[in-house]
C-alpha cells in the first residue's frame, strides 16, 4: 500500500474549538455548544470522526519516533489528532509529525448518536501503537464538545453521563488512560456551586462504572457561564468527588485557556505564579497533561481562541519557561493549533528546551 500522508491528505483539519465553531452556528462557542442541544443534531459529515470506515490503514507506515532534538526529551509533545479513518489513523498521524504523545477523540464530538468501535479497529489501534513507539502513557483523549457534565437540564445531564460513560469505556477498550473534559456549563441557570455539584455527581457515576481510565478536568478561560476559569472550581469539583476514585482524577492545563482567563505566563516570574496557583489549588500531582495552545487573545480576555506556538499573544517565552520547566517532564502535551504547522510547532516547541 502506497504511504499515506495524513497531515496533508485530509483538506482541513480544524483544531477542536472550530470544529465546534463551524458548525451551522458559525457563532457558537463550546460553551453555548454544551448548553444547546441543537448544535448535536446536525451531523456535518466534512468533520473527521470515528463514523468513517477503516480506511486501509497499513501498519507498515509506522516508523520509531527518535526525533533528535525530541529523542531524549523528558518533554513528550505532540498534538490533537485525526481519527478520519479509524482510531489507528490518529496514531499514524502522530508518527508524521513527529509526536511523542497525542490526543484523539474516541467518537465524533458533534453527534450523540455514534456506532460503537469495530473491534478489527481497536485491534488495528493497539498494533500500530505498538509499532509507533509512542508510550500509551502519553494519549489522552478528549470528550465530545456537546457533553456538559453540570448540566441544569435533568435529562440534558443524563444524557451527557451516558456520553462520557460510553467515551470512557471507548478509553478502556484502546488502553487509552487520560480522558479529557472540558468541566461544564451553568448556562446561566444555576449558581456556579450547583453546577459544581453536578459536574461532581457525573464524575462519581461514570467513575464508579469505569475502572482505569483518569478523568481530566481542564481548565477554562472564563468566558460566560463556563466552569473551570479558576483552578479553585476544579479544587471544588474534585473535593466532591468519592475518596474511592481520587486517584483517577486530574487535570489538563491549556496554556492558551490559562492567558486567557488572566495568568500571564509571558514572564517567568508569571509562569511560575501559575504553577503556585495550580499546586496550591489543584495541588501539581492533580496535572497529567498540557494542551499547548498560543492566544489570538490579550491576557484576561475570557476568550478562547487558539493561535500557533509563538504566532500569538503569549509568545515563545511564556512556552520557553514551559518547556523548560521540570513541573512538565513526562506529561503528554498536546497541540490544539491547526495541522498545517504541527511538525514545525513540535520542532520549534523542543527547541526551546535550554539541553
Ligand atoms: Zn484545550
Ligand atoms: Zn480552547
Amino acid at each position: 500500500m502506497p504511504k499515506r500522508n495524513y497531515t496533508r491528505k485530509r483538506q482541513r483539519q480544524e483544531t477542536p474549538e472550530q470544529r465546534v465553531e463551524n458548525t451551522k452556528h458559525p457563532k457558537i462557542s463550546g460553551d453555548a455548544a454544551a448548553c444547546n442541544e441543537n448544535t448535536a443534531s446536525g451531523s456535518n459529515e466534512a468533520i473527521a470522526t470515528s463514523r468513517t470506515s477503516d480506511g486501509g490503514v497499513s501498519s507498515s507506515n509506522t516508523v520509531r519516533t527518535d526525533h533528535t532534538a525530541s529523542g531524549k526529551s523528558l518533554k513528550f509533545v505532540g498534538a490533537h489528532t485525526s481519527i478520519s479513518g479509524g482510531p489507528q489513523t490518529a496514531v499514524l498521524q502522530a508518527v508524521e509529525i513527529g509526536a511523542k504523545a497525542f490526543a484523539l477523540f474516541v467518537r465524533s464530538a458533534r453527534t450523540w448518536k455514534c456506532p460503537p468501535l469495530k473491534p478489527e479497529n481497536v485491534e488495528k489501534f493497539k498494533q500500530v501503537l505498538t509499532e509507533s513507539g509512542i508510550d500509551a502513557s502519553k494519549i489522552v483523549c478528549h470528550g465530545s464538545y456537546l457533553i456538559n457534565p453540570g448540566s441544569p437540564d435533568d435529562s440534558v445531564l443524563e444524557k451527557a453521563r451516558a456520553g462520557m460513560l460510553d467515551e470512557m469505556q471507548r478509553c478502556e477498550m484502546l488502553g487509552i488512560p487520560y480522558y479529557n473534559i472540558h468541566p461544564g456549563s451553568t448556562c446561566g441557570k444555576i449558581t456556579v456551586d450547583e453546577c459544581i455539584t453536578r459536574i461532581a455527581a457525573s464524575a462519581n457515576d461514570v467513575l464508579a462504572q469505569t475502572f482505569s481510565v483518569t478523568l481530566l478536568l481542564e481548565n477554562m478561560c472564563g468566558q460566560g457561564s463556563t466552569i473551570g476559569g479558576k483552578f479553585e472550581e476544579l479544587a471544588a469539583i474534585i473535593g466532591k468527588i468519592d475518596q474511592a476514585y481520587q486517584h483517577r482524577v486530574g487535570v489538563c492545563i491549556d496554556t492558551c485557556h490559562a492567558f486567557a482567563a488572566g495568568n500571564d505566563i509571558r514572564t517567568e516570574e508569571g509562569w511560575n505564579t501559575l504553577m503556585s496557583d495550580v499546586d496550591r489549588t489543584v495541588g501539581l500531582k492533580r496535572v497529567k497533561a498540557f494542551h499547548l495552545n498560543d492566544s489570538m487573545f490579550a491576557c484576561g480576555a475570557h476568550r478562547d481562541r487558539h493561535a500557533h506556538i509563538g504566532k500569538g499573544l503569549i509568545g515563545l517565552d511564556g512556552f520557553r519557561w514551559l518547556m523548560n520547566d521540570p513541573r512538565t517532564n513526562n506529561l503528554p502535551m498536546i497541540l490544539e493549533t491547526e495541522d498545517s504547522m504541527w511538525k514545525e510547532e513540535i520542532e520549534l516547541l523542543y527547541s526551546l528546551c535550554a539541553n
